[in-house]
């Protein structure tokens, strides 16, 4: 396999606007209809591996840096840079464990039971896996610095790549939002913190704001090109069950990047003829922050080909506005009651015929504990 040019394009996820752009051009969202934005690929003009196993020789030629990355050593899967630009910090070394005491006290098959440990990436979490795709973007595009509202692990990793590749960083937190030891990370790695008066949507909207007049490059999940990078969270777990799709995925919904992420990386491969089957996908919410748990499962919202009922969504955000609701759980790295990635996440249910649940912040402490008493480390987010 030959790394290959840019063979992808940037496509609104819209199917009645559908617009494209080229990968050098930087949108936060479809400059034409203001939608997520997604990446497409030219596949017959990828030098693409005939299995997926194929990819597993790059463990023989390791001291290449690329094939060192647990994320680059799949590059050909997400081809929107040329290989001069990929900044990598070593990150996708991580694990998938099998756990047959907690699966046998679960009452499953003791054998069935795996858990992707992610903490194992340099700043510490999955967010990893997506910022070393989308600063490789940056730097094909020549940003000069980049920026996200972060409550945590964003902030760590996205200041960890910005000081990888040159570029300066800049944290904005809410008043009080802040998972500290994340934060001293961060600065650590030389970024710098703006303090917002407000929460972490109002974080958002001026981080937004500020980007598109100052130029500055935009890490936070609306970013497409960080959600091509958690595809290979996805790809290391068929890798490490041997090149076998397992039955089902469960992952915590917050954002919804990881899931959705993980329905494309799923669609793809089927495309390609890279796996004959698609695994299930179980999308759970804290109960205090279950937006997705109410839309899918009360409201019946689905995909339907791209044309989501956007007018039910917009109601929905009203009511709560309207009753004054904030989102509440232990798990605060998925207190989100508005998930940028929703739409994107309704596509990966379709795909991998999903199901979306809730659990009490009292199911996921007892969760935090079992996983814990069986030697990982988990938080959490995690633990849901
Ligand atoms: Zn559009």
């Amino acid at each position: 396999m030959k790394a290959s040019t840019t063979h992808a394009y940037q496509q609104c996820i819209n199917p009645a606007c559908a617009a494209v752009f080229g990968c050098d051009e930087v949108h936060f969202e479809c400059p034409q209809c203001g939608d997520l934005l997604d990446i497409g690929y030219d596949w017959d003009k990828i030098p693409l591996p005939k299995t997926l196993s194929d990819f597993g020789k790059r463990w023989a030629t390791r001291n290449n840096r690329l094939d060192f990355s647990g994320v680059w050593r799949f590059r050909e899967l997400l081809d929107f840079c040329p290989d001069a630009c990929k900044v990598s910090v070593g990150e996708g070394q991580t694990l998938l464990q099998q756990c047959c005491g907690l699966a046998a006290e679960l009452g499953m098959n003791p054998t069935c039971l795996f858990l992707q440990y992610e903490g194992m990436n340099p700043s510490g979490s999955f967010k990893d896996n997506g910022m070393t795709a989308a600063f490789s973007h940056a730097a094909m595009v020549g940003a000069k610095a980049s920026a996200c509202a972060s409550t945590g692990n964003t902030s760590a990793a996205m200041a960890l790549y910005a000081h990888a590749c040159g570029l300066k960083a800049t944290v904005f937190i809410g008043q009080g939002k802040i998972a500290f030891g994340k934060l001293s990370q961060s600065m650590d790695y030389g970024a710098q913190t703006i303090q917002i008066e407000g929460d972490f949507d109002d974080c958002m909207r001026q981080v937004q704001d500020v980007c598109r007049r100052l130029n500055i490059y935009l890490v936070n999940s609306l970013n497409p090109f960080r959600l091509e990078g958690q595809k290979t969270i996805m790809l290391r777990i068929i890798e490490q069950l041997g090149w076998q799709v397992p039955d089902w995925i469960v992952a915590p919904g917050g954002n919804l990047g990881n899931s959705s992420a993980f329905g494309k990386a799923f669609m793809e491969l089927k495309q390609l003829g890279l796996i004959d089957r698609i695994p299930r996908l179980a999308i759970i919410n804290a109960a205090g922050a279950n937006t997705l748990t109410e839309l899918y499962n009360d409201k019946h919202l689905r995909w339907n080909n791209g044309h989501t009922d956007d007018a039910a969504i917009a109601a929905y955000y009203k009511g709560l506005d309207a009753s004054g609701y904030r989102p509440h759980t232990i798990a605060s790295a998925i207190e989100i009651s508005r998930p940028v990635n929703l739409k994107k996440c309704l596509r990966a249910l379709d795909v991998c015929k999903g199901v979306v649940r809730s659990v009490t912040d009292e199911e996921i402490l007892d969760a935090k504990a079992q996983i814990g008493k069986y030697g990982l480390g988990c938080e959490p987010a995690s633990a849901v």
